[in-house]
């Protein structure tokens, strides 16, 4: 995995960019746990399910069938959560999914399963530029955990700012999107 706060950075910069009337604070909030649901797959570890098992780390949460199953669910509750059933699809699907495409740019562990359950063949993409989080909360705070975080600033962070200011500034300049 990437560490579990640059998962965040996915959905803070497509709330940036879209504002606050398209993604109101509470699906934010279902964004952002949606970026790190997947990498609940991890406590599997613990309970003796093997990495490479279907429902093992980066197994079936990780898949593109969960992201959409997610996104579909959060839509229901788009009138509770004050947004268009479309916005909240699609802002819960790019959180979720692109918890598995950063996970694809890391440079350890198993690759990811993004068509499980109809395939448990792992992926990774064509660019693996992210240093591989270290599992245990207490390696992040090591020499390894500062290079894993300084990659994840310049491939994960940067960007997502970047585009997070852009959609403010076009807001800024057109209006509301
Ligand atoms: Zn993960």
């Amino acid at each position: 995995m990437a560490t579990p706060i640059s998962h965040l950075a996915v959905p803070l910069a497509l709330t940036a960019a879209l504002g606050p009337d398209m993604v109101p604070p509470g699906l934010m909030a279902l964004a952002l746990a949606c970026a790190v649901l997947p990498d609940f797959d991890a406590l599997g570890l613990w309970l003796g399910i093997p990495y490479a098992h279907a429902f093992g780390h980066r197994g079936f949460t990780h898949s593109l069938l969960f992201s959409l199953a997610l996104a579909g669910a959060g839509s229901l509750f788009a009138p509770e959560l004050g947004a268009a059933p479309s916005i909240v699809f699609l802002v819960l699907l790019v959180s979720a999914a692109s918890h598995g495409l950063l996970d694809a740019m890391t440079n350890g562990g198993l690759g990811i399963a993004f068509f499980s359950p109809f395939s448990n063949r792992r992926y990774f993409l064509p660019w693996r530029v992210i240093e591989v989080s270290p599992l245990g909360l207490f390696e992040i705070f090591s020499w390894r955990g500062l290079r894993v975080l300084g990659s994840e600033a310049r491939y994960v962070w940067i960007p997502c700012v970047i585009f997070g200011l852009a959609g403010f500034a076009v807001r800024g300049l057109f209006g509301p999107i």
